[in-house]
């Protein structure tokens, strides 16, 4: 419980930093990326590679201010009855062509489930950053499966795959921001999955082993 509440301050300490900061950087970069676009029709082929690139090293700065953002404290959730299947159901092409992409399977076991109350958008970028790892996490030919299943007092959403595991030692790290183990890794991905889902009320649950890693997501059914 008290290492829930020192990851919840962290993050709420990331979040205030992240909204003070990102607009204020994302304007002289806008500037820059203008100027650049100007230049991208040189004749010289050295320097339209050149442009390219630092066009691309633009664009990813830009997306981890993003990301980021979406840690912010104050960032306003917003909630209503919905049915999860159908928020997995909008995602499972995207999912899909991603896990085909690298030569992996996706399955879906969606159980008849209650409404929830949930922020789609929220819960569309939690699902699709986890099934991004998952997928990351994998060899081709392996199988990652989302499920949804009814529990008497919860919806529980799972995502497994058939990865290389998290080491031990790693688990406690898992959603602290900037905490990664790829190269070009933001270690923002679950950090964000995990203030969404504390936004939710939602405890993740992660059991990891050499064949593969499950997140489960504990949903509360509303009793009215
Ligand atoms: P990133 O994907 O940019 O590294 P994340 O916050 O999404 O950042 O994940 C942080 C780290 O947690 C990953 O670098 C990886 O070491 C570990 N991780 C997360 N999900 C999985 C998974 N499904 N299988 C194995 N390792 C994982
Ligand atoms: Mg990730």
């Amino acid at each position: 419980y008290e290492t829930e509440m020192a990851r919840l301050a962290q993050l709420n300490l990331v979040g205030e930093m992240a909204a003070g900061i990102a607009h204020e950087i994302r304007n002289p970069m806008t500037t820059i990326r203008g100027f650049l676009q100007l230049f991208r029709d040189s004749k010289r082929k050295m320097e339209k590679e050149y442009i390219h690139i630092m066009l691309e090293e633009l664009d990813r700065a830009n997306n981890i201010i993003t990301e980021y953002l979406s840690l912010a404290k104050n960032k306003r959730t917003h909630q209503q009855m919905e049915h999860l299947n159908r928020i997995i159901e909008t995602l499972q092409p995207l999912i899909q062509a991603e896990a085909v992409m690298s030569g992996k399977h996706v399955q879906f076991r969606l159980d008849d489930c209650p409404e929830l109350s949930l922020d789609d958008k929220e819960i569309r970028q939690l699902i699709l950053n986890m099934c991004m790892n998952g997928l990351e996490a994998m060899e081709a030919g392996s199988t990652l499966t989302v499920e949804t299943c009814k529990e008497a007092k919860h919806v529980v959403l799972k995502i497994s795959d058939e990865g290389t595991g998290i080491h031990e030692e790693h688990l406690e790290k898992l959603g602290r921001p900037f905490f990664t183990t790829k190269d070009h890794g933001t270690g923002l991905g679950l950090a964000i999955c995990y203030s969404i889902a504390a936004r939710h009320h939602a405890p993740i649950e992660v059991q990891s082993s050499s064949k593969g890693t499950t997140f489960l997501i504990r949903f509360a059914i509303r009793s009215e």
